[in-house]
């Protein structure tokens, strides 16, 4: 039988629910109906059923359907987000794409880009929380803030993590003490970030319950012994308050019962105080109902001030500079007749549901005022516009937070236990190497990003997952100069280049030591740095690089030193000895030509030439690659690629000594090529890969270097090959021997 897709296997439109669930659905359109204006009765409906059909037979630890949780996390969207149905369908179907059969097209199919696109967000932040390491809790804040294409997908993760919270009870010890240690971590301080301080309320009071169940319950029954004292003080603190309130139509709400235990506990422990000296720190906050103003807010105050006797320091004007989280409130303190101290708020409607509903709650008045409803994309853009542009506007001014934690040049990738790391933007997996370990990054030989196989040089994304391949030895590449980011990799690798421009001026002095001792010519140091000069160099380190790269011929140093020696001083005239001129270049190059012309492989300047030349060491060029040309002091020409590190050190400093070269069409020679094989340390890894060369490439090999380390192989081949086609032949060939994870091009 042929397998079902989704989209057949599920018919929504005709799949007809059971009571029970029934009156769960229209429980939760209830809920919509008394939070938003515009509610997709139709499209939630299905989302309902295609939550419930699609979770069927799996339950939760607490012997429960599985469809109960993300339909109550649909209500709390629904109640205390309040943002619009299509939070509410995504939250509906958070655990689908993860959980069952139901796949992201699915879901755009049945319900529109916009859904598939949070769901996928809740899908992959969920995977980024597995594997966190909890000792970076602000870092890990900024990934999600930064992860988050849609600022619903984080809304829903609150709503469900708030859920998960509520019915913790039900996990082992062990499991509730971790949820909760990583609530409090995360989840609690980035709502409030949010300004979801009901939710961030919640949390914290549901996680000091599950870690500390004794200190919890402990101040809860406190409360609830002192709740008839309280409310009966409450009652008659606002009695000549609220007489005079109704006589001047004010229409308000007192809230006076404390409801977050986490906090009264905290302030016991900082403050050192036992509960009563707390909890007799009365808070009770005034709401004025819409249409009320902020003037309102000042005339209440007076009104409380008439009654009781202000503490002058104790008052604050959050309402004319609002709190950096919007938060907006006049906090007065007051005295009692009887000399107690009663804290109140006065707020309008509006500034309360900011004050615990957050950032949603300010645009939806915002917009409200202007336009009557709320669009939500219109919010998830006003947050992004936000986040994207800082500036000096004070409608702006309260998501100075949300600015200060949006790490724009940032990005924020793991280890493969998990450590979360910080790399500016742009940043490769050899920036990530060096960042762990300078070792590492000089070892790095290959990278696996996301459990793949990628280029060094690659750059990562956010919430990558990096590993670094090592080898037993330094494998640093002068090439990666610029494709680094950090700080750390530039230095490490420019002194790495610095050392091989150190090494190859050695291996030129070589050079030289043994042509003088062959002529049996004797110089100081210093007779030979003037000599050096004369060549234009500024030291004879620079003139020995020369030598080593093949850019200056000993024979032609020799000569100079002989003349110098023999007559005791250097030529007069400089124009026979000093640098030449371009004109005088090509003449010597001529006459180069002339006189040896072996070449056939070379068009320089268009035209096949006979000049003598020569491939560098530093890179060896085969037909096919990028190529330039270097006149040498000789007026030779050694071939580099044009790539290479050498070369582009040349072009900087001795461009007028460039020519321009091209392969000529018809070569006969072999060329000598390198390539790197990375891949696993398995029996027969070396035969395979020769009877490759041999047997379906028959191409010559000339040596083969194998080294291996913690079940990783490295070999580096050289072979004789005809041009770059037929070595990118052999390397998609080496490519596909089992167990080969890299082949790159070898210098
Ligand atoms: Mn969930």
């Amino acid at each position: 039988m042929e397998k079902l897709t989704s989209i057949e296997k599920y018919n929504l439109e005709e799949y007809e629910l059971e009571t029970a669930q029934k009156q769960d659905l229209k429980q939760l359109l209830k809920v919509c109906l008394e939070n938003m204006d515009n509610v997709d009765e139709v499209s939630i409906t299905n989302a309902f059923k295609l939550c419930y059909m699609s979770h069927q037979g799996i339950k939760r630890a607490s012997g429960e359907p599985y469809y109960y949780h993300p339909v109550e996390v649909a209500k709390i969207v629904a109640n205390e987000i309040n943002i619009d149905d299509i939070s509410v369908i995504a939250a509906l179907l958070h655990d689908t794409v993860e959980d069952t059969d139901v796949t992201l097209e699915d879901i755009e199919y049945w319900f529109g880009k916009q859904v598939a696109v949070i769901i996928d967000g809740v899908t992959k932040i969920t995977g980024v929380f597995k594997s966190r390491d909890s000792k970076q809790a602000e870092t890990f804040m900024k990934l999600l803030l930064s992860m988050a294409e849609d600022i619903r997908v984080i809304l829903i993760k609150f709503a469900d993590r708030l859920h998960n919270m509520r019915t913790i009870q039900h996990l082992r010890r062990e499991k509730q003490i971790q949820i909760a240690s990583e609530t409090m971590e995360l989840y609690a301080p980035l709502a409030h970030r949010f300004g979801l301080f009901n939710i961030k309320n919640e949390l914290e009071d549901l996680c000091f319950k599950a870690i500390d169940p004794t200190s919890f319950k402990f101040v809860a029954r406190k409360l609830r012994e002192k709740k008839e004292a309280r409310e009966e003080f409450i009652d008659e603190f606002m009695m000549p308050v609220g007489r005079q309130l109704r006589q001047q139509h004010f229409n308000f709400e007192i809230k006076g019962r404390p409801k977050h235990i986490y906090s009264i506990y905290r302030k016991m422990q900082r403050q050192q105080k036992p509960f009563e000296e707390i909890y007799d720190l009365f808070a009770i906050r005034i709401i004025l109902e819409d249409p009320h103003t902020k003037e309102d807010c000042w005339r209440v105050y007076s009104i409380i001030t008439d009654w009781y006797t202000p503490i002058p320091e104790r008052f604050r004007d959050f309402i004319s500079v609002p709190k950096t989280n919007g938060y907006q409130s006049l906090h007065t303190t007051v005295i009692t007749n009887r000399g107690k101290k009663v804290e109140v708020q006065i707020r309008t409607r509006r500034m309360d549901d900011i004050a615990e509903k957050g950032l949603a709650a300010h645009w939806k008045y915002k917009e409200g005022e202007q336009a009557g409803s709320a669009s939500l994309d219109r919010f998830v853009n006003w947050v992004r516009d936000v986040l994207d542009n800082p500036r000096p506007d004070s409608s702006t001014d309260f998501v100075k937070d949300f600015q200060l934690n949006l790490y724009q040049d940032e990005i924020y990738v793991f280890t493969p236990t998990g450590e979360l790391k910080t790399l500016p933007k742009y940043a490769t997996p050899i920036d990530f190497a060096f960042e762990i370990h300078s070792e590492i990054g000089e070892r790095a030989m290959a990278a696996k990003v996301n459990g793949k196989m990628a280029p060094l040089r690659e750059k990562l994304k956010n919430g990558d997952q990096v590993e670094i391949i090592t080898g037993n030895k330094i494998n640093l590449n002068p090439d990666w100069i610029d494709d680094v980011v950090t700080h750390k990799a530039k230095s490490r690798i420019r002194q790495f280049i610095k050392q091989k421009q150190r090494k190859i001026s050695e291996e030129g002095r070589e050079i030289w030591i043994k042509r003088a001792e062959r002529g049996k010519v004797e110089i100081s140091d210093q007779e030979l740095t003037k000599i050096a000069k004369r060549f234009k160099y500024e030291t004879t380190q620079g003139m020995y690089y020369d030598i080593g790269i093949g850019a200056l011929d000993p024979n032609v140093l020799f000569k100079e030193v002989k003349k110098y020696k023999s007559t005791g001083r250097l030529e007069d005239d400089p124009s026979e000895t000093t640098s030449k001129t371009e004109e005088q270049i090509q003449e010597s190059y001529f006459n180069a030509a002339r006189s040896i012309g072996d070449g056939n492989a070379l068009i320089l300047n268009g035209e096949v030439t006979n000049v003598k030349y020569s491939y560098a060491n530093c890179c060896n060029p085969i037909p096919g690659d990028n190529v330039i040309g270097f006149i040498s002091r000789n007026g030779d020409i050694k071939i580099h690629r044009s790539m290479c590190n050498n070369a582009q050190h040349l072009l900087k400093t001795e461009s007028d000594r460039i020519v321009d070269v091209q392969w000529a069409k018809n070569i006969d020679n072999k060329f000598l090529g390198a390539v790197k094989v990375i891949g696993e340390d398995r029996v027969g890894m070396i035969n395979d890969l020769t009877d490759v060369l041999s047997k379906s490439l028959s191409t010559n090999m000339k040596s083969i270097n194998v080294s291996s380390d913690e079940g990783m192989f490295e070999g580096i081949i050289t072979l004789y090959v005809d041009g770059i086609s037929h070595l990118n032949k052999i390397m998609k060939r080496l490519e596909k021997v089992a167990g080969v994870k890299n082949v790159l091009r070898y210098e």
